[in-house]
């Protein structure tokens, strides 16, 4: 399976938008296979224990909504901690201003310094950053963020929520739509092959080789689906 990405590193190679978006679609794409993969394996293993269609939708639905809503309510409550983490340094850093100028002064060209500017440079430069925006520059050199884009709790959750969601409803449908004889085909097929279009997409925006990461991920659903079946053809047996 892939990796979890909650990790919103602020520390981009080429900063700026496009790695923000790259990891933004890269959460998203995570998030669908998540959904993917948990729904393909609760509808797989209820299609093990019975043939009613509308047991397996009743399953589908629940799991859809629950593992959305849980996925909303763990990135909104992870986004707020980093949230209330970063204005509190934020404040912090403000306060330290405030009270001692000269050492943040200090602070700032010697960690200008340590990105390989020359003392006097870095001094220089550090007076600039100063002069214009000091709290700005402390944040983005010193904390390594940008006061100005902090992450919305509810963004995340929206997103984590919607990216669930579409990744749920292809086993869902792929389950609930085809007549009886074809639902376990049409929904074991299309999954893997889903899982191969997420797994490659998130690996290439990790900037990682995919192959490995499609081989894990397919592996991982194929697995879900494998153990959910046969628990599912257990207890059906057993008439549960
Ligand atoms: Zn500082």
């Amino acid at each position: 399976m892939l990796p979890p990405v909650t990790q919103r590193t602020h520390d981009e190679p080429h900063g700026g938008a496009l790695g923000s978006r790259l990891n933004w679609l890269r959460a998203a794409v995570l998030g669908a296979n998540d959904g993917i993969v948990s729904t393909a394996g609760l509808v797989v293993g209820v299609a093990g224990a019975t043939d009613s269609r509308s047991a397996l939708l009743t399953a589908g639905l629940a799991g859809l909504l629950a593992g959305s809503m849980s996925m909303a309510a763990g990135e909104y409550v992870s986004v707020s901690t980093q949230r209330d983490s970063e204005k509190a340094a934020l404040a912090l850093e403000k306060r330290e201003l405030r009270e001692q100028p000269e050492a943040e002064l200090r602070e700032l060209t010697e960690l200008l310094q340590e990105r390989g500017l020359s003392p006097e440079v870095a001094r220089e430069a550090a007076e600039q950053l100063t002069a214009r925006d000091a709290l700005r520059a402390h944040a983005r050199v010193e904390l390594g963020i940008d006061p100005d884009e902090l992450t919305n709790p509810w963004h995340a959750a929206w997103a984590s929520f919607l990216a669930f969601t579409v990744g749920a409803l292809l086993p869902l449908l792929a389950i609930v739509l085809p007549p009886a004889g074809l639902r376990l085909v049409v929904t074991v097929l299309s999954v893997l092959a889903a899982l191969v279009l997420t797994g490659y997409s998130s690996a290439r925006m990790g900037a990682a080789a995919p192959g490995r990461a499609v081989v894990r991920n397919v592996a991982g659903g194929a697995l879900a689906m494998a153990v959910t079946y046969v628990a599912g053809t257990l207890l059906g047996a057993a008439g549960a």
